[in-house]
This record gives C-alpha cells, structure tokens and sequence, in this order.
C-alpha cells in the first residue's frame, strides 16, 4: 500500500522544491523598469482594472535589489543595453525576464543602428511576448507561463542559465 493510501483524505504531500515554487511564484516582484511604448500596457497591468497584486505581484518595486522579475517593456536603444545589464545584475536571483512586445523580442521594426536586435542579446529571457502592443490581458498570460516555469523549477542553480547570463556578459561588455 501506498503513503498517500495511508494517510487520511485531506492530507497534502508535496517536496520541499514543489513548495518553494508555489511561494516563489505567489509573491514575483518586477522591477520598475519601462522603456517604450508597451510600458503603458504594462502600466495598466498594475492599475485597479487589471490588479497585478491578485496575482501576487503588488507594486512595481523601485529598487532592482528588491525585484525578481525584470519586465523589459519596450525597445531597447545601445545605449540602455548596458544600463539595463546593470539593473538585471543587481536582482538578486533566483529572478526571470519577460520580452515584452515585439521591440524587446527581436527589434520589432526598429531595424536599425541604434537598436538592440532582442533583449536576448543583453539579458536571458525567460518569456517573449509577441504584440505591438500586447494587451495587458497577453502580459497575464505571459506572467502565467512564468509562474508555470517557476513552479516547476529546480531549487539548485541553473547551469544553463549562469552559463546564458555570462555570454550576455561579455556581449555587453
Ligand atoms: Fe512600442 Fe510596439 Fe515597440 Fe511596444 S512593440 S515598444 S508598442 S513600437
């Protein structure tokens, strides 16, 4: 007979890594960070009609030292890729990145000079989100497939990610 034969109905069993993802992603907090645009709908995600708190998410922190979430809502210009390297060092990890529109996926129409072809470039991301803009309804969405990924993460250090992370680095630099 089975453990969960054994114990009464009503009992709940979990692991320690499944618990620390469900707190993990009831309490994402992203980093006041727009850049364009999108950033208004990112906006309205926080505002009373969308109401980013039910999800956990309360406000939009002021310092990136207090953030876990790093929503890059807009293009991002050559000369922001090192600024916003700078942000996403000084989260504290574990922490995860959201391409918000087409502009911060893969340049959008902004194929030029002066435009970083994809925040993918200066930072992993962890979500792109298509849309010029995408409606906020599209950013809950997107958020919930991060919760899922988060939710499902493993608790040790993610090789792959720290490996990604150093090879934005040295791109930057
Ligand atoms: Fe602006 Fe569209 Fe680019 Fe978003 S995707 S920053 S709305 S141009």
């Amino acid at each position: 007979m089975g453990l969960e034969e054994k114990l009464p109905s009503g009992v709940l069993l979990s692991t320690v890594e499944g618990l620390a993802g469900y707190f993990r992603k009831a309490s994402m907090w992203p980093a006041t960070f727009g850049l364009a645009c999108c950033a208004i709908e990112m906006m309205t995600f926080g505002a009373p009609r969308y109401d980013s708190s039910r999800f956990g998410m309360e406000v939009f922190r002021p310092s990136p030292r207090q953030a876990d979430l790093m929503i890059v809502a807009g293009r991002v210009s050559q000369k922001m890729a090192p600024v916003l390297r700078q942000i996403y060092d000084q989260m504290p990890g574990p922490k995860w990145v959201l391409a918000m529109g087409v502009c911060a996926s893969s340049g959008g129409m902004f194929n030029n000079y002066a435009i970083v072809q994809g925040v993918d470039h200066v930072v992993p991301v962890d979500m792109y989100l298509p849309g010029c803009p995408p409606r906020p309804e599209m950013l809950i969405d997107a958020i919930f497939k991060i919760h899922d990924k988060v939710q499902h993460g493993n608790l040790g250090a993610d090789k792959e990610r720290e490996i990604a992370e150093t090879e934005r680095e040295a791109l930057v630099a």
